[in-house]
């Protein structure tokens, strides 16, 4: 039968729509538990996220699924790479035979432990307690591991949990590309640090919160963030969820003693957000309906805060406009000191507050403390002294307490311990390499920064990258669109230009 095909694949989309109706509830609890739940509500909703993920689970690994899959391959062979068909059945395959190896159970008692670590988590970090959460990540640690071993051949326990978040990469090939990043940074920082330090003390004024966030707000919708099918919340520790094409949601924070750290978040997460946003429509409730890869993800929240929101075009047109929005704050600093100010290069603690040079440096640190706990290296009581350790190699400061350490960030408590922080450095990378190709196509784009109008960017970066959800891997899309590997050469380029002017160093 002509149509059989067709009728298969009705079926198989009509499955995965059912798993994804589920995801879907279960992201819609996590984004309320980090925006507005009590915190009493922690191990009722735990309890609730494990028994969604466990009949998601179920309901993806079921035995249909792969006979559907069977049943299409030769068809979906016949198609063009490029076919959203052919890419919805090799795509699905790839998470179904993913899923179809972690049993159930597994999953959902991994899920309600992570509630519970990232409930602790809250709790711990204002009260500087690592004992709090030490048992907790101890059992990540078994979890992360035991999940590891679902795919027995890999060739560092590393492997499965990177594979997750960006398909394709290993632990050798990021460590590769992450020991090339360092030895380029580590003397770039070097060289700006011996040079006259920036002055952010402008950005330490007193801004008040509800003036800052409309302030944000009002520039991603220049950027072309949608309100109508978006939203803005307070959270703990930033992040955007997509529930489908018309409902995606970013979260912020605001300090009102420093104005940087609320804004960039905002301009970051509508970065993540507008890649979800343009995700082609008819891919929602697939596999296919979101970005690629955390790599591919973070490579445009990092576009629109640092590439596009850190540049001295952009605040050409935004600086007046900042100068008015707080009225008397910064008419004594020129647009000049106000750009040094956002982009000072400093050896610090904390990731999420770190200038472009250094970023990678926190990220290459958390990196490796991973590869080594996985390993069996690294136990995890010795896990706050080891992290000051290398800071103090790495960066040349030791924090002081955990809070300013070990629990900055979320992740460990939320997440396994592997997988989740190459993708910060990958996505830096890849930033400046899709941003050239996207000059490349339209030389005009930084003069219309300039005139705050990001349409040329947006449609491009829309067309290119956002368009296709999960149709290629972040390796395919670099490929596609430069036409080889990726290489951290133009992310150099970038930033020896960059803060080669800002500091003045010998070019
Ligand atoms: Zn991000």
């Amino acid at each position: 039968m002509a149509n059989e095909p067709q009728q298969k694949l009705e079926q198989l989309k009509q499955r995965l729509a059912e798993v994804w109706d589920l995801n879907q509830a279960l992201w819609v609890l996590e984004w309320d538990q980090a925006t507005y739940m009590p915190d009493a509500g922690g191990a009722g909703r735990g309890r609730v996220m494990a028994t969604l993920t466990s009949l998601a689970h179920e309901k993806f690994s079921d035995a249909e699924i792969g006979h559907l899959l069977d049943a299409l391959q030769p068809w979906a062979e016949t198609l063009p790479y490029d076919d959203p068909q052919a890419a919805l059945v090799r795509v699905t395959r790839r998470a179904y035979e993913k899923t179809v190896r972690v049993p159930t159970a597994f999953a959902a008692a991994f899920a309600e432990h992570r509630a519970g670590t990232y409930q602790g988590w809250v709790e711990a970090r204002p009260a500087n307690n690592f004992a709090r959460v030490r048992d907790g990540l101890e059992r990540t640690l078994d979890f992360s591991r035991q999940y590891a071993d679902f795919f027995p051949g890999y060739e560092h326990p590393a492997d499965p949990l990177i594979d997750e978040a960006d398909y394709g990469m290993k632990a050798q090939t990021v460590r590769a590309l992450f020991t090339q990043l360092q030895e380029a940074l580590t003397p770039l920082v070097t060289a700006i640090t011996a040079q006259r330090e920036a002055d952010e003390e402008p950005l330490h004024r007193g801004f008040p919160a509800d003036v800052q966030r409309a302030f944000g707000e009002a520039v991603i919708t220049d950027f072309g963030f949608d309100f109508n099918r978006g939203r803005q919340d307070l959270t703990h520790h930033p992040f955007c969820s997509r529930f489908n094409t018309g409902d995606v949601r970013i979260t912020t924070r605001f300090r009102e003693d420093d104005l940087g750290d609320g804004l960039f978040s905002t301009l970051h997460e509508s970065g993540h957000a507008m890649y979800e946003l343009g995700v082609n429509p008819e891919f929602d409730g697939t596999p296919l309906g979101s970005g690629t890869s955390a790599g591919v993800h973070e490579s445009q929240s990092r576009t629109w805060e640092n590439l596009v929101g850190r540049s001295r075009g952009f605040w050409e047109h935004y600086y007046p406009k900042l100068q008015a929005t707080f009225p008397g704050k910064l008419d004594d600093v020129s647009l000049y000191q106000f750009y040094r100010a956002i982009n000072k290069v400093q050896r610090s603690l904390i990731r999420v507050d770190a200038d472009e040079v250094t970023y990678n440096l926190h990220v290459i640190i958390r990196f490796g403390l991973e590869l080594d706990m996985l390993e069996g290296n690294l136990a995890i009581r010795d896990l706050p002294e080891e992290w000051g350790a290398r800071y103090e190699k790495a960066l040349g400061v030791t924090p002081p307490e955990d809070r300013l350490g070990v629990l900055q960030d979320v992740h460990w408590y939320s997440a396994p311990i592997g997988g989740v922080f190459q993708g910060y450095t990958l996505g830096n990378i890849m930033s400046a390499t899709f941003y050239n190709a996207a000059l490349a196509a339209h030389p005009e784009i930084p003069n219309q920064i300039r005139q705050g109008q990001f349409g040329t960017l947006h449609g491009w970066l829309r067309d290119n990258i956002y368009h296709h959800g999960s149709v290629f891997t972040a390796d395919e899309l670099v490929q596609r669109i430069t036409g080889a590997p990726l290489s951290i050469d133009p992310y150099l380029a970038y930033l020896r230009g960059k803060y080669g002017e800002l500091y003045s160093l010998p070019a």
